[in-house]
């Protein structure tokens, strides 16, 4: 994953510093030395993230800040400010500022990476809930929200602590004070099933756990389908490097060191209860109204209504942010003889069963569609041409081995599938969505003429 980060510092040796570290591990950096400066270019360059320093000369961090913040075409661009070590109270007043995160000078590779991959993962993801949300308004569906207001209403938080040293545990829960339900879990065996079966906004991991290794639970509470999105916060022993590395790897969204130091524990939590919520709140109210007019029937994929004016936008995007989106057409192989031979009802469970397993294979970002009677879309925005082949072959495998089941179990049907794929990378005056499609249906003909069961990329 890669990503724009903007830097602003007054001093150019600071930024030249944070450049050299970020560019190192492929970031794309851009700079600004003053808050005017960044406040320019957050809006014409539109980073995916800003690092931006407390103390300049003119407009200091925290104003620029709150000007990014309150500017609709900034607003969602996520800010971790830079603050002198000494500086408590700057953090606080960065928050209160709108920041989304903070950074201590000197910085910390660890915890500079940790963040700055943290924060453009969720803006992904925000921000292709907002390009749909902008579809589902086009389209006439969705009511106008009020994204500040979902922040301040809503339940008490649901926290839980997980450690098997229960007077610690006590003692955090006592450090997070009333504004929050905590529960205490010593057993991380019932704490990976509490988890899955309660909503908590957040699960808070001792990495000093011994009936369990920690990082194991955080990468079952990770890959669990209910439990993907839940904000997990690890406590980690000052040094324990390794460790932290490794769960931030995982994709544990946010770390603390020992000993907590209260204001910091209160500004994680509260910021990760944040990020969950507004995520939730989009996808809810944008599921809710938009649900009916644009899913299909049968498959509860998107329509190809919905598609056409989504994936024109997400085609702009690409071209904007120069990063790949690939299409795959997907087309049940010799779909008429099943019809014929075992009925429509069939037929229809066998279109069930496939877009079911298409759900399953892909990504959040992603966006499945039933294009046709029995074709499918798929469009991976961020995705390369190769990696969509990667994704494509292990979905056309699957189809393959594992026969569907009809009939109340009677009859076990081979199902195949071919697959194209085309990817805006190489199209050289790729113009149109409507050009991609088409590529990927080329490259689809292809795969059917050269024998079905396969899976061919575009050559152009
Ligand atoms: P190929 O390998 O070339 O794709 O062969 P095919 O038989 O799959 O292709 P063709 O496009 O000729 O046939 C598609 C069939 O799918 C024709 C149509 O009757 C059937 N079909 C379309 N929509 C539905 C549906 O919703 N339910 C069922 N059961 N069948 C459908
Ligand atoms: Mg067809
Ligand atoms: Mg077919």
């Amino acid at each position: 994953m890669t990503a724009r980060v903007l830097v602003v510092d007054d001093l150019e040796p600071n930024v030249k510093l944070l450049e050299a570290k970020l560019r190192a591990e492929y970031f794309d950096v851009i700079s600004a030395l003053s808050g005017r400066e960044a406040i320019e270019k957050a809006k014409t360059e539109q980073p995916d993230i800003i690092l931006l320093d407390v103390m300049m000369p003119g407009l200091d961090g925290f104003e620029t800040c709150r000007i990014i913040k309150s500017t609709p075409e900034t607003a969602h661009i996520p800010v971790v400010m830079v603050t002198a070590l000494e500086q408590q109270a700057d953090r606080v007043a960065g928050l209160e500022a709108g920041a989304d995160d903070f950074l201590t000078k000197p910085v910390e590779d660890i915890a500079l990476f940790a963040r700055v991959r943290s924060l453009t993962r969720l803006k992904m993801m925000t921000d292709e809930l907002r390009l749909r949300y902008a579809t589902g308004k086009g389209l006439g569906v969705v009511e106008n929200i009020d994204i500040a207001s979902i922040l301040e209403k809503g339940d008490k938080p649901r926290l839980l602590i997980i450690d098997d040293q229960l007077e610690q545990a006590e003692r955090l829960k006592g450090t997070l004070g009333d504004d929050f339900l905590v529960s205490l879990e010593g057993d991380p065996e019932v704490a990976l099933s509490r988890v899955r079966t309660a909503d908590f906004d957040l699960v808070i991991v001792n990495m000093a756990l011994e009936a369990m290794d920690p990082l194991r639970l955080c990468s079952s509470i990770r890959s669990f389908e209910e439990t993907r999105l839940t904000p997990v916060l690890v406590i980690v022993r000052q040094g324990d490097t390794r460790k932290l590395v490794r769960a931030l790897d995982i994709g544990v969204n946010d770390y603390l060191t020992r000993p907590v130091e209260k204001n910091e524990l209160m500004a994680r939590v509260n910021t990760q209860i944040k990020r969950k919520r507004f995520v939730e709140h989009l996808r809810s109210s944008f599921q809710a109204s938009l649900e009916m007019a644009v899913t299909d029937q049968l498959t509860g994929l998107y329509n190809r209504r919905y598609l056409a004016s989504h994936l024109a936008a997400m085609f702009d995007r690409a071209l904007w942010t120069g990063r790949p989106l690939s299409v795959m057409i997907l087309d049940i192989d010799h779909f008429k003889a099943i019809n014929d031979t075992y009925g429509h009802d069939v037929g229809d469970r066998v279109i069930q069963n496939i877009a079911e397993r298409i759900r399953s294979s892909i990504r959040g970002i992603d966006l499945a569609c039933r294009y046709g009677g029995e074709e499918f879309l798929i469009a991976m925005p961020d995705t390369e041409k190769d990696f969509a082949r990667i994704v494509a072959e292990r979905l056309r495998q699957e189809i393959a081995t594992h026969k569907v089941t009809v009939n109340g179990g009677r009859d076990q049907l081979q199902v195949t599938v071919s697959i194209g794929i085309a990817s805006t990378a190489d199209g050289e005056n790729e113009d149109t969505s409507q050009k991609l499609i088409k590529r990927a249906d080329q490259a689809l003909y292809g795969a059917k003429s050269g024998g079905r069961n396969r899976v061919i990329l575009d050559a152009a």
